[in-house]
């Protein structure tokens, strides 16, 4: 690859564009001290998949990770102001926004995956809900619901496990707001981005019909199937 014709930031906000950064624990005072609120962080949690921009590469979270939010559901850093370009936290910006070089990428990656900051480490002081967390971990974990998408020959049985898992996801989200006074904007901190939103998109289910039902092998499914027998009285 040529190297880029410059050697300093432009400040153009091409990398703010494609996401805000991951935070370490060198950033925790910034969340501590309410300079970048949890109402604007969102977890990516273990065996999701992400792109890597680092290896430039689908991979499975071994284990979880921070970032700033996304605008609009997309991955613009919501700190980006398009008008300007610019930073609207340029003073307090995460470690990685002040290391990264777009043009020498060997700073970030000496820390990109060492440190990272994960939700134990900021909520500590409410055992209560880490409790919860650590039981949507559980009942929702990606790493269980990719195998179930992935399964050649899942069945019924599969789609079904898929539906309650994401039943509960969006249950537990529910409850922390009507019952707990948590605010809707905490949710993708505090349970990451919801189950139904990462596989959208997604073709699954061998094995399965668009209908939902079993059928030949090697068949695949779209996710409208598993929405729509979620409609079936017997399946909820
Ligand atoms: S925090 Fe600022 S520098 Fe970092 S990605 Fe967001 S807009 Fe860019």
């Amino acid at each position: 690859m040529n190297p880029l014709p410059f050697t300093a930031c432009r400040r153009c906000g091409t990398c703010c564009d494609k996401g805000g950064p991951t935070f370490h624990v060198e950033d925790r005072m910034l969340i501590d001290a309410g300079l970048i609120p949890a109402t604007n962080l969102v977890t990516l949690r273990k065996g999701e998949r992400v792109n890597d921009a680092i290896r430039g590469c689908l991979i499975s979270l071994e284990t979880e990770m921070i970032k700033i939010k996304g605008r609009n559901r997309t991955w613009r850093c919501i700190y980006l102001d398009s008008t300007g370009p610019a930073c609207l936290i340029y003073e307090n910006r995460p470690l990685e926004c002040r290391i990264l070089k777009c043009w020498d990428t060997r700073d970030i990656e000496a820390v990109y995956a060492r440190n990272r900051l994960i939700r134990k480490d900021l909520l500590s002081g409410i055992p209560a809900l880490l409790d919860l967390i650590a039981d949507h971990d559980q009942r929702c974990s990606h790493v269980v619901l990719r195998e179930l998408l992935d399964s050649p020959s899942g069945g019924v049985d599969a789609i079904k496990a898929v539906q309650e898992m994401i039943a509960y996801d969006q249950s537990i989200r529910l409850l922390v707001v009507e019952k707990a006074g948590v605010t809707p904007d905490m949710l993708d901190f505090i349970f990451g981005r919801p189950l139904s939103e990462t596989i959208r998109g997604r073709s699954m289910y061998a094995g399965l019909s668009e209908s939902g039902n079993a059928s030949r092998p090697g068949e695949k499914i779209s996710e409208r199937a598993i929405y729509e027998t979620r409609t079936d009285p017997n399946s909820l």
